[in-house]
């Protein structure tokens, strides 16, 4: 075995904790500290990846570079870490059983008869390795999805156990995340919901090395006292996780508590070094001292659950904070937006984005609201169903083709001006076959886009099945809607920009993926700016 590290993540009590946000805020400290590593999500659901989920079950469905559909949780690996994952680091129940299947199948195991235990929660524990074995790893973080004692995450647990128990005290460890809740009656802060959810994983074998106790009110000594003797911890492994105001305050919090190095302390690593936080202390300094304020208006249909569009989301504050300016969003539902409503909805704003999405629900209202961008002069950036509509509103309301429509919307348009990919047609699984993950693209100089990226080649990720129609290219580029980026192998189009408009951008591709704190995406950088400028003058 490597000399990797293991730590895992489980949660009790409730969910909803933010264990993705802790594992990435004690991942960075460790990175900070010069430490390799990277983070794992388990997830207890038997889809095989979230890319067949509605956003409203599970928000944003996140894409990795190698095209991997996954939970939203590894956009916040990503963006604290700077590190990029892939389809290793999202790990479903139904990946898990698909993969024995296949293997059962197969005659891989010998006429035994096929269990959870052995089979599967084998099939867990090689998944979890995988990661530590390529050796580019010091530690790997794997938080397990749900909360203890649910049924499905039993496997999981079980697979957890015996890995800590294969392996020496110092390779491995749990933090466990829980909930210490405050009730107002009492006046107090209870600790037995904790106590009663570090029983249930000791009932499956599993000792807490560390509990993680999220509160909306400080814990006194005595009460992190009385955690630590009823739970079976030592007193400074009992550490605090108040509500924070961000997200990103999250590690230095926790660095205050000291998870970093109880965590070292545990895993018998060296110590001595103190993290260096210096650039993302000056994110943190520029985010909460803003300079300025834009209101950006996010038309979308998904808008009810703000998880839905949780990528872009963080782009904009770190887009925001590049700029020292604070971004507003205001979450707009693309259903609302017609004739009666669009002024009183849309003229207070200094921006649009107009969002991604998938079918005819609330199509009309994104259409209505490129036409207020691009007749107003209002900074527009549209993503992938956003760009779609972009085309479609120009070709009707420029090119005069009134029809002009995406075949998704209406597959016997006579003007299908966003058409379905030849190699796509005849695909009828839904999950996983979409135009995924990272594709070239050529940028044209002159353009906002090569101005934006300062290059002429780029790479960003795909998660879409239709494509702007070639066929229409001349008449719409004649008229003033340029293409300004192309695959450089398929000639697919990929950045659409309209002439005669200050700021007017629409990508097929979805650049909130990529943006980090280290690294704040250029586009959202840019069309912050152009809000910016435009707010200025108004
Ligand atoms: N529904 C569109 C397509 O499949 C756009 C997808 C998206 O916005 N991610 O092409």
């Amino acid at each position: 075995m490597s000399t990797t590290k293991y730590i895992f993540v489980t949660g009790g009590v409730s969910s909803s904790l933010g264990k993705g946000i802790i594992a990435a805020s004690l991942a960075k400290l460790l990175q900070a500290r010069g430490y390799r590593v990277t983070i794992q999500k388990l997830d207890p659901y038997i889809n095989v990846d979230p890319g067949t989920l509605n956003p409203y079950e599970h928000g944003e469905c996140y894409v990795t570079e190698d095209g991997a559909e996954t939970d939203l949780d590894l956009g916040h690996y990503e963006r604290f870490l700077n590190v990029n994952t892939s389809q290793a680091n999202n790990v479903t129940t139904g990946r898990i059983y698909q993969s024995v299947i296949e293997k059962e199948r197969r005659g891989e195991f010998l006429g035994k008869t096929v269990q959870v235990v052995p089979h599967i929660t084998n099939e867990i524990k090689e998944r979890v390795q995988l990661l530590g074995n390529t050796g580019d790893y010091d530690i790997v973080i794997t938080e397990i999805g749900g909360t203890v004692g649910d049924i499905e995450s039993l496997p999981y647990i079980e697979a957890v156990r015996q890995m800590k128990w294969e392996m020496d005290d110092d390779n491995a460890l749990v933090i466990h995340l829980t909930l210490v809740p405050f009730l107002s009656a009492a006046g107090e802060l209870k600790t037995k919901p904790t106590q009663h959810s570090v029983k249930t994983l000791m009932e499956s074998g599993i000792r807490a090395d560390i509990l993680v106790c999220r509160t909306e009110h400080e814990l006194s000594e005595d009460l992190k006292r009385k955690l630590a003797l009823f739970c079976n911890v030592k007193e400074e492994a009992v550490i605090q996780s108040i509500d924070a105001s961000t997200i990103y305050d999250v590690p230095n919090m926790m660095l205050e508590e000291g998870l970093d190095t109880v965590t070292l302390q545990k895993l018998n690593l060296q110590n001595s070094k103190q993290p260096d936080l210096k650039q993302w202390n000056k994110f943190l300094e520029r985010h909460k001292n803003p300079k300025a304020e834009v209101r950006i208006g996010l038309i979308g249909k998904y808008v009810e659950l703000q998880d839905s569009y949780k990528s872009i989301l963080e782009a904009f504050i770190h887009a925001g904070a590049e700029n020292e300016v604070k971004v507003k969003l205001d979450f707009i539902h693309s259903e609302h937006i017609n004739a009666k409503t669009i002024g009183n909805k849309l003229s207070k704003l200094d921006g649009i984005l107009v969002a991604p999405g998938f079918g005819e629900r609330g199509i009309d209202g994104k259409v209505a609201a490129v036409q207020y961008a691009r007749e107003n002069n209002l900074p527009f950036l549209g993503i992938c169903l956003g760009m779609q509509m972009a085309v479609i509103e120009f070709a009707r309301n420029v090119l005069n083709l009134k029809d002009a429509n995406s075949t998704e919307m209406d597959p016997r348009t006579a003007n299908p001006v966003i058409n379905i990919m030849e190699d796509q047609k005849n695909i009828v699984d839904m999950g996983g076959t979409m135009r995924l993950g990272s594709w070239k693209c050529d940028l044209k100089k002159d353009s906002i886009a090569h101005k934006v990226y300062n290059s002429d080649l780029i790479e960003e990720r795909h998660r879409h099945r239709y494509e702007f129609n070639n066929n229409y290219r001349e008449q719409l580029e004649a008229a003033g809607l340029v293409a300004t980026g192309v695959n450089p192998n398929t000639g697919l189009v990929e950045i659409i920009e309209v002439k005669d408009h200050p700021w007017f951008v629409g990508v097929q591709y979805h650049p909130e993926y990529k943006s980090t704190v280290a690294n704040p995406h250029p586009l959202f950088v840019a069309f912050v700016k152009a809000v910016h400028d435009h707010s200025l003058t108004h």
